[in-house]
């Protein structure tokens, strides 16, 4: 069993309580940052830490609250990206619910960071239960004193505010999510500027994770060194919620150290393939990452290791197929989803993700054509010249699909049929 450091509150029925939170360290790292540390050291120690954002990016956070310059003007703002809608993805649900204080301390400490007095929690619509949490929970830490005006006495002030969002896809994009909450159409935006420098209301904005913004109370209390030493791996930090789904026995969230192997997941932890299957694929990352094979079953999961056979770590969700999976019709209703939340904002994207889910369609219900898979081939490189990274996201299990199963969606073709139903 590996140590539990984000997940050591879960309990099966109820969210831990700000006492029980305490028990266990928590808002310790805040009492010492306030008493000791600027905001300049708390963001080097987050830098050490090599904590790199877990929304999918992977982008390091200390960096990221680095650009914010030093003479920024005020007021600045931190937002936690809680509009967790991507297919497979439910750990940010599973942290929030578990233990909301976690990420309200997380959230103080990031706002501390970069002198923001302002932070926004962005949440989907159907995340309800866990924003009703989070409000409550909020006004629990005011009362003690660790939120709103003179922390503890320190003269600092930080407010957290929960925002729910409109509900689509393309709210988790950073600069959508600025626009949607300015109360415009969330059309992603080119940098520059960047929201760190021109961000919410054209002021400094860092946006994180959830389970980003849950590591920092934890670093700060631990070391950076503490966190590297989580992984398994050298280039890896801290652990990983993997939120497994598909063909396994035990599909959930677990609380794994960085670098763990694919195998061991799905082995030791999800409770083996679904009725004793065989494992024929995975996405390892969520619905925007690329399929692993059988070749990459002993993978370890951290983000070079993935980056390295050309796919990403994403949000670690690892949707899990067996061989009587058919991966067309996987695919298929993956695009189903993607095709209807693109913003329409470009036509590569617009028109493509359509035209895609159609082609796929006729191949899935067995009346393709041999040219339909260089058409996929071509429509997909296309969409990798689309405004933003939602496009490119949004194809890479087609392409995952046409590297390593081309011979799958050729049978459909030849066969006239899926291959894998009966009628
Ligand atoms: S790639 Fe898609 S989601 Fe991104 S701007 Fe273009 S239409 Fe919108």
């Amino acid at each position: 069993m590996y140590p539990q450091i984000l997940l050591r509150n879960r309990k099966p029925d109820r969210i831990a309580t700000l006492a029980e939170y305490r028990a266990g360290g928590g808002y310790e790292g805040l009492v010492r940052v306030l008493q000791q540390r600027s905001p300049a050291e708390v963001r080097q120690v987050l830098l050490d830490a090599i904590l790199l954002g877990r929304g999918g990016a992977a982008f390091p956070a200390g960096m990221k609250m680095m650009t914010v310059a030093e003479d920024a003007p005020f007021p600045r703002y931190l937002v936690c990206n809680a509009d967790e809608m991507e297919p497979g993805t439910f750990k940010d649900r599973v942290l929030i619910h578990a233990d909301p204080h976690q990420l309200i301390e997380g959230m103080i400490l990031a706002a501390y960071a970069i002198s923001a007095e302002k932070g926004i929690i962005f949440i989907r619509p159907e995340y309800e239960s866990a924003a009703r949490i989070l409000e409550r929970e909020i006004g629990i830490a005011r009362e003690a004193g660790f939120l709103g005006r003179n922390i503890l006495g320190s003269g600092i002030d930080v407010e957290i505010v929960v925002h729910r969002s409109g509900g689509r896809y393309i709210c988790g994009e950073v600069t959508a999510q600025i626009n949607a909450l300015e109360g415009r159409r969330p059309n992603p935006k080119q940098p520059p500027p960047y929201p760190t420098e021109k961000g919410l209301w054209g002021k400094p904005t860092v946006l994180q994770n959830v389970e980003t913004l849950c590591c920092i109370p934890h670093i700060l209390r631990n070391g950076a060194q503490w966190f590297k030493d989580l992984a398994l791996t050298e280039s890896g930090a801290g652990t990983k919620i993997f939120g497994i789904s598909g063909k396994v026995n035990r599909p959930g969230c677990y609380e794994l150290p960085m670098g763990v192997r694919l195998s061991e997941i799905i082995e030791d932890y999800a409770g083996g393939m679904k009725n004793g299957g065989e494992f024929k694929a995975c996405l390892p990352g969520g619905a925007s990452t690329g399929f692993l094979t059988r070749e990459h079953y002993h993978i370890e999961m951290d983000f070079d290791a993935l980056k390295s056979v050309g796919n990403r770590l994403g949000t670690g969700a690892v949707m899990v197929f067996d061989r009587d999976t058919c991966l067309v019709a996987a695919t298929l209703n993956l695009i189903e989803f993607f095709a209807r939340e693109s913003c329409g904002w470009c036509t590569p994207c617009r028109e493509g993700l359509p035209y895609i889910r159609e082609i796929l369609w006729r191949i899935e219900t067995g009346k393709g054509t041999a040219e339909d898979i260089p058409a996929l081939k071509k429509i997909c490189k296309h969409l990798w010249y689309s405004y933003c990274a939602f496009a490119p996201g949004a194809v890479s299990p087609v392409e995952g699909l046409l590297t390593h199963f081309e011979g799958e969606v050729a049978a459909h073709i030849n066969q006239k049929k899926c291959p894998f139903r009966n009628s």
